[in-house]
């Protein structure tokens, strides 16, 4: 094999598309791939049974690191390039080693992008996916690759024994030196025993497969080599082979080597008769497959484990869960606490997403370091969603008490980044016969259990129960009829005024939406926001609330038209018509941007870098105002939001809440007076929110703060309830 099969043909075709730099010299050039070249070779080289030195394996590679670049720029996009580079490092790099696989990911992980630079026009994110993409498909191609080589091989081994056994034979009643020819050089391993098992020939070969010398070898008998991990079988086919009731079998049969390594082979064993037809010799052909049986474990291991954990993973989880419920399998009962870290998604954004990473690994050691046995299976689902499966249970109480221990094991602080983060979790616990449900029904069962438990203010455990599971929404449903829901006017907003806290006046209103169910009746947006967010549906959604709000503020305008605050979710913040379509609603609505104000989370917004601030910057420059909402919930660093283009900062309801207590808490107090001297320092506005009682607007008040929101002043309501209370008549 040379470096000019395959992919040097792809060598010609045009440069990587345009990275940061077009003249090949950044990233993204030439220059970028062959380095990336280079560190693919010197990964996977010790890897490859290759023939080629390093720096050939580098020129090797570098077209299919051209390829790989050129399918990460690629529009439209498509994974396929990653299936054939996956088949061609198998099939002409010879890396077929169970090692060089991780390694090649790895590689492609943290330098694909790097070196061929992102895409013009796509994000940071969509890069990373396509790049995963890629990967996926590599890892297909590549595994796909070694099983029809280990096929192929596995053929020709067979052919080989047949071959061999044939001429064995024949040998046997006719010419012994062809016999031994065919013996002493043949690669598969070959042994001659007599019918009491003792050994009285075995080849070069079989002799290197155990790290004995021929000699030794002649000393053995058969019998001595027994194994725990022998199929049940076995020895059972060779006493009928022994008595003559058999010609030959064939197993999977391991063998323990003298160094206490473990030796695999395909096991061939083939009576010999004399010519009366009498057993006289057993003749054994054994291929060492110890190899090709750990790459299988390998790759099977990779397919069913989380690469962030190590934990088993969904696939694996799914198999056991099928496994223990299908009926008739010997269990009786099973349990299932299926977890979901509250708030997970703050951590990330705020924090960014190698902190998220961390926390997962240590969210996995404690939930793992809950239970030994071996009957309980602690599996990532995805994502921050964790399961502990068990098999017949001692009752309910073991579940549950398993459920305390997962939520007391996570609540000792994790140390992160020089942080102290506590992490709380809802679990839902499905309990019940094995051979009664589906595995679909008891993961919607558990889902929809956790998710009770989230809405109860989450850090709890709740039960399964089939009547508030009949009443339950299904995620999947509402996800699935949000479109049609836009379509058919069934969303609505409501309003709830901002009260200036100097004099108890009106200074704006916060649009809320709601979604008026057919089904289900009036819902809240915290059911429906995040999966709008998901599947992307949130910016036509944000995009109707946003002109329905601009529409309506003129609608009240007495003088001048009221100042609405519109909720912006991070989707939207990244869309990039953000900018165009905010200043078409306004111009067509012919109202001044000083009339908008664009509540972004913290959380949202802590984690962008410069880019991504850009649109709301440009926003902020053409006059609209920019909140930071839900303001304390985050981990930020307040020397952070010199860097944002705030004007407001919206203090998140728990810290009112810390007010409402007698005393008022003193961390909450300490921390309002802080902020709001800081904010102020800065040159923003500070607004609270959830304000309930006089008390607590008092207090609020003294504390400095300038605008006000909350059930005491309001509930949000109906434009023309709003317009009753808020809207001076003219
Ligand atoms: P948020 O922006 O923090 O909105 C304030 C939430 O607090 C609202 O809940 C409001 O009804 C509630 N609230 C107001 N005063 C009080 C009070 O005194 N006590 C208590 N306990 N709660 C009070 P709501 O309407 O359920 O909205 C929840 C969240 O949904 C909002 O939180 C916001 O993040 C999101 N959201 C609402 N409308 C939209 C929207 O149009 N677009 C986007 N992207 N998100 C929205
Ligand atoms: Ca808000
Ligand atoms: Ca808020």
């Amino acid at each position: 094999m040379t470096s000019q099969d395959g992919p040097e043909k792809h060598q010609g075709r045009t440069r990587p598309a345009a990275g940061p730099a077009e003249d090949g010299t950044g990233p993204g050039g030439e220059d970028g791939l062959r380095r990336f070249a280079r560190i693919w070779s010197r990964t996977v080289y010790p890897a490859t049974q290759t023939s080629l030195t390093r720096a050939e394996l580098e020129d090797f590679l570098h077209p299919l690191a051209v390829r790989m670049g050129e399918a990460l720029h690629a529009y439209p996009f498509s994974p396929a390039p990653g299936r054939e580079v996956g088949e061609v490092l198998v099939n002409q790099a010879h890396c077929t080693s169970p090692d060089a696989l991780p390694h090649v990911l790895g590689v492609i992980e943290s330098y694909l992008v790097l070196y061929a630079g992102t895409p013009r026009g796509l994000g940071v994110d969509e890069a990373r996916s396509r790049c995963a993409r890629l990967q996926h498909a590599l890892a297909a191609g590549f595994t796909l690759a070694v099983r029809e080589r280990t096929l192929a091989e596995q053929e020709a081994l067979s052919r080989a024994a047949l071959a061999a056994q044939t001429a064995v034979e024949e040998a046997l009643h006719a010419s012994e030196t062809r016999f031994r020819a065919v013996f002493k050089d043949a690669t598969l391993g070959i042994g001659i025993a007599d019918m009491n098992g003792r050994l009285r020939d075995a080849n070069g070969a079989l002799a290197r497969m155990f790290g004995h010398s021929e000699e030794e070898m002649r000393r053995r008998n058969i019998n001595d080599w027994v194994h725990p991990d022998d199929a049940p079988d076995v020895w059972r086919l060779h006493r009928e082979l022994a008595a003559g009731r058999r010609d030959h079998f064939r197993v999977e049969k391991p063998y323990q080597r003298p160094d206490g390594t473990v030796l695999w082979t395909n096991l061939t064993v083939s009576l010999l008769r004399d010519a009366d037809g009498e057993p006289r010799y057993q003749l054994a052909l054994m291929e060492d497959i110890t190899e090709r049986r750990l790459l299988h474990l390998r790759l099977r291991y990779e397919a069913t484990h989380d690469e962030l954990t190590g934990l088993p993973n969904r696939t694996l989880f799914a198999e056991r869960l099928d496994r223990i419920l299908a009926p008739g399998n010997g269990v009786a009962r099973f349990g299932l606490c299926y977890l979901d870290i509250d708030g997970f998604k703050t951590v990330n954004d705020s924090l960014g997403h190698a902190v998220g990473d961390q926390l997962l690994v240590a969210v996995g050691e404690r939930l793992q370091s809950c239970t030994t046995a071996p009957a309980h299976l602690v599996a990532r689902i995805g994502g921050d969603e964790f399961a502990v499966l068990m098999s017949d249970p001692q009752g309910a109480e073991e579940i549950t008490g398993m459920a305390r221990a997962l939520l007391a094991a996570l609540a000792t602080p994790v140390s992160l980044d020089g942080r102290e983060l506590s992490v709380r979790a809802s679990i839902g616990i499905v309990e019940g016969a094995a051979g009664q449900l589906e595995p679909a029904e008891v993961l919607r069962s558990a889902d929809i259990t956790m998710y009770r438990a989230k809405d109860a203010g989450g850090s709890r455990y709740e039960l399964a129960d089939p009547d508030s599971e009949a009443r339950a929404i299904d995620r999947h449903s509402l996800t699935n009829r949000l479109p049609a829901a836009l379509e058919r006017d069934e969303f609505f907003l409501e309003y709830q005024p901002l009260i200036r806290m100097s004099d108890g006046r009106v200074d704006g209103a916060e649009a809320l939406v709601r979604w008026k169910h057919p089904v289900h009746g009036r819902l809240g947006p915290d059911r429906f926001i995040p999966l709008a967010e998901h599947t992307g549906l949130i910016v036509p959604l944000g995009r109707w609330v946003l002109e329905q709000a601009v529409a309506q503020s003129c609608a009240w305008a007495g003088g001048q038209p009221l100042r609405v605050n519109v909720n912006l979710s991070p989707r939207q913040l990244h869309h990039p018509d953000l900018v165009p379509d905010t200043v078409a609603v306004l111009e067509s609505a012919g109202v001044a941007p000083s009339s908008l104000c664009l509540e972004v989370t913290e959380s949202a917004l802590i984690s962008a870098d410069e880019d991504e601030l850009k649109p709301l910057w440009q926003l902020a420059e053409l006059g609209v105002d920019i909140a930071l909402d839900d303001f304390g919930t985050g981990y930020s660093n307040l020397a952070n939001l010199r860097r944002l283009p705030a004007t407001t900062l919206k203090l998140d309801r728990s810290f009112t809440q810390g007010l409402q207590r007698h005393p008022a808490d003193p961390v909450d107090l300490t921390f309002v007076e802080g902020i709001v001297s800081l904010a102020h320092a800065l040159g923003l506005a500070v607004t609270v929110e959830g304000v309930e009682t006089e008390s607590q607007a008092d207090q609020l008040r003294d504390l400095g703060c300038d605008t006000a929101q909350g059930w005491y002043y309001a509930r949000p309501s109906s434009p023309g309830e709003f317009a009753k209370d808020w809207v001076p008549a003219g």
